[in-house]
């Protein structure tokens, strides 16, 4: 950043010298000839006077060295010349200047020398009898000017380049500083973006970090959970098997040993495959082509799946309501109405129910699982879709619950682009209502 404001500085210094300097020379070249054609027209009208007094061109004049003087007739034959044979001169009536006096009293013009190093300035007058009287000076080009300048040019161009060197590195340094010194800090919420523009950015960048720690902290806590979960079997499973291998345990313990061992696995199992599936969740937040799925016939089949279950538990299921097509993925919709209703079921009561509705409303199509189980408290109402959050640990597990399903169900609702809402009353019962985009 530093080297680009620099090189940016400094090219604007460039061109500004460069700029500056070519203006200059233009302006004070162009005051120069206005100065010169001023004084050979001055000098023209006295020299006018003095040739229609003495009827003829003053010559050998040391003081007129500089200026040639030259007398044509009207058919722009030479009469005079201060400098030159007359015989030898050519007619003059072709020269711009000569030309223009006789039109309009007076005519200018500036001629270059071929090695463009010298200037002709002209000056013509008319005289009264028709004559014409041109007076010449001959000077430096701007070119020429230019050269002889150049080496006092290039010093002051070269003092000013490195002037502005110094100048832009220190004008970087006094703008980058405050930033440097503000990046060092971006993480603490104290420090002020020094410059206002800055504000978006610096709020942008806070956002990432606050997020960065957050998710970073969710992770860390989440391969905690996941240690301690699967802990808690292992050990089980291990100090079964360490029973049976020892032969202490007698034939029936070792079938109820074995029997926990094989409880364990299937609970590991099973958290197992949740925690790939949050994970699969996870990296799947990319684009997937959605298809049109119908909700009410999806719920159907988890519902006939279940029904066998919730039975024998006394909970008795329904499906209401009709067809409903949305835009999802089959897979993750199973999925979500799978544990939603398992939830249903297993934190239900004998003699409860579950009832499943697949409708549509103005903003589009809803699906409802209501149950009459032993509800949420409100305090934990926000925390369940947490990942290993459960209200009574025991009843989860017991019931081989991992504490994952609702946080796949939280995914899968936002991948559907879809709002779900909870409603449920300690002792009463449990609603989740899903509404999917119309
Ligand atoms: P789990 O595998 O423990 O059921 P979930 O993520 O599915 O994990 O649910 C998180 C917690 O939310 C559960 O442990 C339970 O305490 C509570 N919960 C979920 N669904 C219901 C429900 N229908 N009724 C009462 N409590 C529920």
């Amino acid at each position: 950043m530093k080297r680009k404001i620099n090189q940016y500085l400094l090219c604007i210094a460039g061109m500004t010298i460069l700029i500056t300097l070519l203006s200059l020379i233009a302006v004070f070249y162009g005051i120069f000839q206005r100065q010169v054609m001023g004084d050979l027209r001055t000098f023209c009208y006295l020299l006018k006077a003095s040739v229609q007094r003495e009827g003829e061109i003053p010559q050998g004049d040391s003081n007129l060295e500089e200026i040639r003087i030259t007398w044509m007739d009207a058919d722009g034959t030479v009469l005079a010349d201060s400098n030159a044979d007359v015989d030898e001169m050519d007619n003059h009536l072709d020269r711009t200047e000569i030309a223009q006096a006789i039109r309009e009293g007076e005519g200018t013009a500036i001629r270059r020398s071929d090695t463009m190093s010298r200037d002709t300035f002209y000056y013509a007058i008319l005289m009264e009898d028709g004559s014409v009287l041109r007076a010449a000076r001959e000077t430096d080009s701007i070119w020429s000017i230019f050269q002889t300048a150049f080496p006092a040019i290039f010093l002051v161009v070269a003092g000013m380049a490195a002037v502005s060197v110094f100048v832009s590195h220190a004008v970087t340094r006094h703008l980058v500083k405050p930033i440097e010194e503000m990046a060092k800090h971006l993480g603490s919420n104290t420090v002020e973006p020094v410059y206002k523009e800055l504000a978006p950015f610096v709020n942008t960048i806070r956002q990432q970090h606050e997020d960065i720690l957050r998710s970073a902290h969710i992770r860390q806590e989440f391969t905690a959970n996941v240690s301690h979960e699967l802990k808690t079997p292992l050990t089980v499973i291990s100090g079964y098997s360490e029973l049976i291998q020892s032969g202490i345990a007698s034939g029936e313990d070792a079938v109820r040993f074995a029997g926990e061992i094989h409880k364990n696995a299937s609970r590991l199992l099973t958290l197992i495959n949740d925690i790939i599936r949050l994970s699969q969740l996870d990296s799947d937040d990319r684009e997937m082509a959605k298809e049109a799925v119908d909700l009410y016939q999806t719920a159907r089949g988890i519902v006939d799946l279940l029904k066998v279950n919730a039975e024998k538990q006394e909970i008795a299921m329904t499906l209401g309501g009709s067809p409903q097509t949305v835009a999802g993925d089959r897979r993750m919709l199973e999925e979500l109405i799978y544990n939603l209703c398992d939830n249903a079921i297993r934190y239900n009561k004998r003699g409860g129910t579950v009832a499943v509705t697949v409708g549509h409303t103005a903003e589009g199509p809803f699906l409802s699982i209501k149950d009459t189980g032993i509800g949420i408290p409100p305090e934990h109402q926000q925390r369940v879709f947490e990942r290993f959050y459960r209200v009574d640990k025991g009843r989860s597990k017991s019931t081989g619950g991992t504490g994952l399903g609702l946080a796949i169900v939280k995914h899968i609702v936002t991948w559907h682009g879809a709002e779900l809402k909870l409603e449920s009353e300690e002792g009463k019962g449990t609603e989740i209502v899903i509404r999917f985009p119309g």
